[in-house]
């Protein structure tokens, strides 16, 4: 059996990958050396974002994948749910209340792309009735700004059913130990089977989507991937009612860390809490990533901050390493971009491509970008349909959506981090004087707990 392509990797990227291969009439196969999700994927944040944080230093990167996470919306909404998130602010943080809202303001223009709502501004009293548990001393208020939470695992087997009921193959518990190289060319892929036989398997293309392994993968082909790995550890807690119970609805929190630079979520969601993410160097490489001491440290130490009693006995860590495509500069500024790789026009090998970087957010794009490229070399395939079909095969209407984002600036704010990182601020300068100039023509008012029920707990709001 000869494949049009082999898939490395059965996280969200692959998931992701196969099937827009699959929906394209491609005959593909995934190899997943564990079980599907549960490498990084299963370990992030749960979270379909644009991301917030990126405003401050890369809004393009926000815009884009805020707009393909309205996509994901749309062809899983079953496995959404709306998380409203409450950013609480004390007299002693870094950043105030008008800085937090000019962000979350700047935020709301992205907000439509994935069916999120507007903002919301309480102040300190109606903080503490929406999260009682907060302490109150220094309590100055709080801003809520809308997500959607996802069980990771659930969606990428969701894509791997949906590639499957669309013609393609995934073996799991299958590692790829080798590539088939012939020439300049890789023509398949070498594999562990589970009963531990190896066997070589073919293909005109194979496509390297092993998140924080793609170096590891490109090595088998003698090349390399530059990454940035950076490590993030969540606690888990078992049951969330119980820690962040309001009559107003479920929620999640956003607050400034112990070190007052960076932040940390308490996300409730399916049947347990996570509190997290860290963010360190990570080893190069991720088959030995472990929690840090000083990482469960650092989380703790911020919940100590904000609560009196919130238990300090997690059921478990869990950890992983973000796949950050290799970039210099500081470690808060690395952009979350993907890129997809065509070895051949890097003169490097041909039938091999490697997609890298990116979130589980922009998934979707990230698929579909690869299949565009896989098209292209395989000279075979259709047009990518995965904005159009659910993950349960139905269709979807496009109509009303909007256009992809385009950034002419993109390609040069991506070598240059300052600039990019100016870029953002400029456009959150702006944003604060128009944020001042509503304040002081009377033109804002703070919300209250009844604003948070109706805003985020109607039935049929946003997608
Ligand atoms: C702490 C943390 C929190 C995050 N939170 C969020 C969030 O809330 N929202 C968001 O959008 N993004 C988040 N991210 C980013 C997101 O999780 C990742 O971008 C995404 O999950 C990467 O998926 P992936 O498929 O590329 O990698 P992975 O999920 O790691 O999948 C790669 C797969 O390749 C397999 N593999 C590796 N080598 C081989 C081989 N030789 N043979 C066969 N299979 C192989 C692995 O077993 C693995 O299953 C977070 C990341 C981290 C680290």
């Amino acid at each position: 059996m000869n494949y049009d392509a082999i898939v490395i990797g059965g996280g969200i990227t692959g998931a992701g990958v196969l099937r827009d291969l699959a929906l394209r009439g491609l005959k593909a196969l995934l190899v997943e050396k564990d079980l599907p999700g549960r490498a990084t994927t299963g370990a992030s944040s749960h979270l379909i974002h644009g991301g917030v944080r990126y405003l401050l230093y890369d809004r393009p990167t926000t815009e884009t994948t805020a707009w393909d996470s309205g996509h994901i919306v749309r062809i899983a909404r079953p496995l959404l749910t709306r998380l409203p998130i409450v950013w609480p602010v004390y007299a002693d943080h870094a950043r105030g209340r008008t800085t937090i809202e000019t962000l979350l303001e700047s935020y709301d223009r992205f907000q439509p792309l994935k069916g999120g709502l507007p903002h919301l501004r309480l102040n300190a009293e109606e903080t503490a009735r929406l999260v009682p548990q907060l302490k109150r001393p220094g309590l100055r208020g709080g801003l809520v700004f809308d997500e959607w939470w996802v069980d990771p695992v659930r969606l990428v087997e969701k894509n791997l059913d949906n590639a499957r009921a669309n013609g393609a193959e995934v073996r799991e518990k299958t590692a790829v130990t080798g590539l088939v190289l012939a020439g300049g060319a890789v023509k398949g892929v070498e594999v562990l089977t589970p009963r531990g036989e190896r066997e070589t398997l073919r293909a005109d293309l194979v496509i390297n989507a092993a998140g924080p392994w793609v170096d590891k993968v490109a090595r088998l082909a003698g090349l390399s991937i530059p990454l940035r790995l950076q490590q993030g550890t969540h606690l888990v807690y078992d049951g969330n009612e119980a820690i962040l119970r309001s009559p107003a609805g479920r929620f999640g929190l956003l607050l400034e860390a112990e070190d007052r630079e960076r932040y940390v979520f308490v996300i409730p969601g399916g049947d347990m809490t996570l509190v997290g993410p860290t963010d360190i160097t990570s080893p190069d490489d991720p088959d030995h990533l472990s929690p840090q001491p000083a990482e469960t440290a650092q989380l703790l130490g911020t919940l100590r901050r904000y609560f009196d009693s919130f238990p300090e006995r997690c059921s478990k860590t869990i950890v992983a390493a973000r796949p950050i495509l290799g970039q210099t500069g500081n470690a808060k500024l690395l952009s979350r971009e993907f890129q997809v790789l065509d070895h051949a026009a890097r003169g490097e090998r041909s039938g091999f491509l490697t997609i890298a970087g990116g979130k589980m957010s922009d998934f979707r794009l990230m698929g579909e970008e690869t299949g565009n490229a896989a098209v292209r070399l395989l000279k075979k395939g259709g047009s990518g349909r995965t904005h159009s079909i659910a993950l349960d095969g139905s269709s979807v209407s496009t109509e009303g959506s909007a256009d992809r984002p385009t950034h002419p600036l993109t390609p040069f704010l991506r070598r240059h981090p300052r600039l990019r990182e100016l870029h953002a601020l400029a456009h959150l300068g702006v944003g604060l004087a128009g944020h001042l100039a509503r304040r002081l023509g009377g033109k804002t008012r703070d919300d209250t707990v009844d604003d948070f029920t109706r805003r985020y707990n109607a039935p049929a709001s946003g997608l």
